[in-house]
């Protein structure tokens, strides 16, 4: 199956992507954690988006599209992937349609976790990851541990004016992607608002899994 995951930052997609990988065994492909890893590496890549990512803006289309194409022709994406966190704007949807067509695939669903903006802006600067571990927590949700709480930080991207600044490049750059796909009759929306379980089995509902 192929399936692409909308929803706001802080939506709870990255998790929920990974209940679906998991029961579909299928990669997923999530265009933040390749460029945080470029990031990492110091990699050519990851030196032309280091700045972009910081300030919370949208990467260039062509960099991304370039990184995505690439990874979807892999021979592990052949039969079926799920991508999370790509496409995010019209350009990049475009490109996808047309890398997907010169392979003769279609993507079978475009899942939509929809959160209202006040809930996201709690969500995203209350998140801390441990640095040891990369457990995320959060500050109100899911506090750390009193022993770990020293080493908890905050990723610059979950900053307030940063989170409000996602959401609204989320609003106008990522929205637009949903008449593109309604269009196409792939779109499904469930609702990201109640427990990981809850929105999870929302989720594998329309998947016809269980
Ligand atoms: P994420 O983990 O999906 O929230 O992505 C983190 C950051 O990576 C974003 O704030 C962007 O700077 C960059 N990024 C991830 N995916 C894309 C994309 N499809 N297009 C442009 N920038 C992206």
């Amino acid at each position: 199956m192929r399936i692409i995951l909308i929803g706001p930052p802080g939506s709870g997609k990255g998790t929920q992507a990974k209940r679906i990988v998991d029961k579909l065994n299928i990669p997923h492909i999530s265009s933040g954690d390749m460029l945080r890893e470029a990031v990492s590496n110091e990699t050519p890549l990851g030196k032309e988006v280091k700045s972009y990512m910081t300030k919370g803006a949208l990467v260039p289309d062509n960099l991304v599209i370039k990184m995505m194409v690439e990874r979807i022709g892999q021979p592990d994406a052949r039969s079926g992937f799920l991508l999370d966190g790509f496409p995010r704007t019209l350009t990049q949807s475009e490109a996808l349609d047309k890398a997907l067509l010169t392979t003769n695939v279609r993507i079978d669903y475009v899942l939509l976790i929809k959160v209202p903006d006040e809930e996201i802006i709690e969500r995203n600067t209350g998140r801390r990851i441990d640095l040891k571990t990369g457990q995320i927590y959060h500050l109100k949700f899911d506090p750390p541990p009193a022993e770990i709480a020293s080493r908890v930080i905050q990723r610059d991207d979950d900053l307030e004016e940063t989170v409000k600044y996602r959401l609204e490049k989320y609003h106008a750059d990522t929205e637009p992607l949903i008449p593109y796909y309604e269009k196409q009759d792939l779109v499904r929306k469930v609702s990201g608002v109640g427990s990981l379980e809850e929105v999870k089995e929302r989720l594998f509902k329309i998947l016809v899994v269980s």
